[in-house]
């Protein structure tokens, strides 16, 4: 056990709007308080309040509030013990040894993480060298690099080059380290027969993956032969979940706390382009969908999420191509999450995405931008000829409008869609107004449900029209039954 008088000591040295705007960059000052949306529920007005004359923080939207060990326990995922030495280390207090320390499996898992994040940090140091090295293959491999990102992003990002043969396994050799844990970081695999090894990446571009804190968790690696797959990921380890990398928050998360806005792309290579020409705030998934696990990481930023889909041929029997598709489904989670969302539909008749179109600021500002909900519903509406196809459309349409919370955008958005519907306002209004009540009647009648946030904290799922969605697990409810859980929405690879 920490004892008493340490906490106190640490909370005493410890301001807890300091410790707030580290994790909350939109944390404004306003008077003698501090306020931001609330990390802990889904709101578009600011309810979370931090008062530095009583080193605390409130959310009057959930009522939760508490000091800056709760704030790292409750909104970080910090254990107590985890949250107080974090604050102690900042501080220089030294905490006397625990009586009652961790479980001797919890501190040898910690330190194997320590050891995978410190070995892909020396690893990828020796691609970098790798890349700058006299020979045929590095010089072709440079030249690509520079050419398509330019210098100062490839050395900014740490971009390298795994020539492959045993390189990586003559490197760990010299260095000391253990085969095992290059094989859980994916680094090396074993041969299908007998236990011979070999390096997992061969004569490859190799890209860091970065956390917020530019801890490299993983790579993706380019090759050049044109054989499949063109980018490589590390396979998910203790250190790598791949549903849960936003890949360029390393550097998206500072301009997106100054701009409140994310771009959000398919893949790698669009974050890249766009850092490349100094559009910082691009973000994307690593070789699939956009999952609730994200969107919930980007919440503290307070963003509004803009899209910029893909433009591909739709497949046959298909209204759009499959980077549409993509932006609807995530679109509406993001939207529904209390997300203020916007699309950027780039007009092009010929098949591209943000890397092979978006070569300069300005052709990005050119792009028109629309608010998703409106986007959506041209979508929708596209084909439908009746009356009745397009009154259905209309309330699909109304019941995402009832999830709006901010009332000036919400007018807005009525009057503009009723335009495009052919109806009047007050007709629409109407409709969306039903829909609230649909969806209170709905709460009350399930004696107080729990909120979606609850639910995916609790449990890892969300509810949607009496479907439950999480991510591809089975599990079984308080009553006994067992919900079956698929993904919230197809994955797409690269
Ligand atoms: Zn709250």
């Amino acid at each position: 056990m920490i004892q008493d008088h340490i906490i106190e000591k640490i909370l005493e040295a410890t301001n807890i709007e300091d410790v707030v705007s580290e994790y909350i960059p939109a944390l404004k000052k306003e008077g003698n308080r501090y306020k931001c949306c609330c990390p802990m529920h889904s709101e578009r007005t600011p309810s979370f309040v931090v008062t530095p004359s009583r080193n605390m923080y409130y959310c009057f939207g959930c009522h939760k509030g508490g000091n800056a060990i709760t704030f790292l326990t409750d909104t970080q995922g910090m254990s107590f013990p985890e949250a107080v030495k974090h604050l102690a280390n900042k501080h220089g207090i030294t905490i006397e040894e625990d009586k009652s320390p961790r479980s001797a499996e919890e501190i040898s898992q910690e330190k194997r993480r320590l050891a995978m994040l410190s070995i892909n940090k020396e690893v990828n140091e020796f691609f970098k060298e790798q890349l700058l090295a006299d020979n045929e293959h590095a010089r072709f491999a440079l030249d690509y690099a520079i050419k398509r990102w330019g210098k100062k992003y490839v050395e900014q990002e740490e971009i390298g080059y795994a020539p492959g043969n045993r390189a990586i396994l003559n490197w760990a050799k010299d260095k000391g380290i253990s085969t095992d844990l290059l094989l859980e970081l994916g680094l090396i695999v074993r041969g299908k027969k007998g236990n011979a090894l070999y390096d997992f990446y061969f004569d490859r571009l190799i890209i860091p993956i970065k956390s917020q804190t530019n801890q490299v968790l993983g790579f993706t690696a380019r090759n050049f032969s044109g054989e499949k797959p063109k980018y490589l990921n590390s396979k998910d380890s203790e250190i790598f979940h791949k549903d849960e990398i936003i890949f360029g928050i390393n550097q998206a998360f500072r301009a997106a706390a100054k701009d409140e806005l994310f771009y959000l792309v398919e893949g790698a290579p669009d974050v890249m382009r766009l850092q490349s020409i100094g559009i910082y705030n691009a973000i994307a998934p690593l070789g699939s969908a956009w999952s609730v696990k994200q969107f919930e990481k980007l919440r503290r930023f307070n963003p509004t999420l803009c899209f910029i889909p893909d433009i591909d041929k739709p497949k046959a029997g298909d209204l759009f191509g499959a980077g549409i598709n993509a932006v609807i489904k995530a679109g509406i989670i993001a939207h529904n999450a209390g997300f203020r969302v916007i699309v950027k539909e780039i007009d092009s008749e010929e098949e591209v995405d943000p890397d092979s179109y978006i070569h300069s600021p300005s052709i990005l500002e050119e792009i028109p931008k629309e608010d998703f909900i409106f986007w959506y519903a041209e979508k929708l509406l596209i084909g439908k000829q009746t009356a009745s196809e397009r009154a259905e459309v209309m309330r699909t349409i109304a019941k995402h409008l009832a999830v709006v919370q901010d009332k000036e955008l919400l007018k807005i958005l009525i009057r503009r869609l009723a335009k495009l519907f052919g109806t009047s306002p007050s007709m629409l209004e109407n409709a969306t107004n039903e829909a609230v009540k649909g969806n209170v009647e709905k709460k009350s009648s399930s004696g107080g449900r729990m909120l979606d946030q609850e639910l995916y904290q609790k449990f890892g799922f969300y509810e949607r029209n009496h479907c439950y969605f999480a991510l591809g697990k089975r599990i079984t409810n308080s009553n006994g039954q067992t919900l079956l859980l698929s993904l919230y929405f197809t994955l797409k690879t690269n």
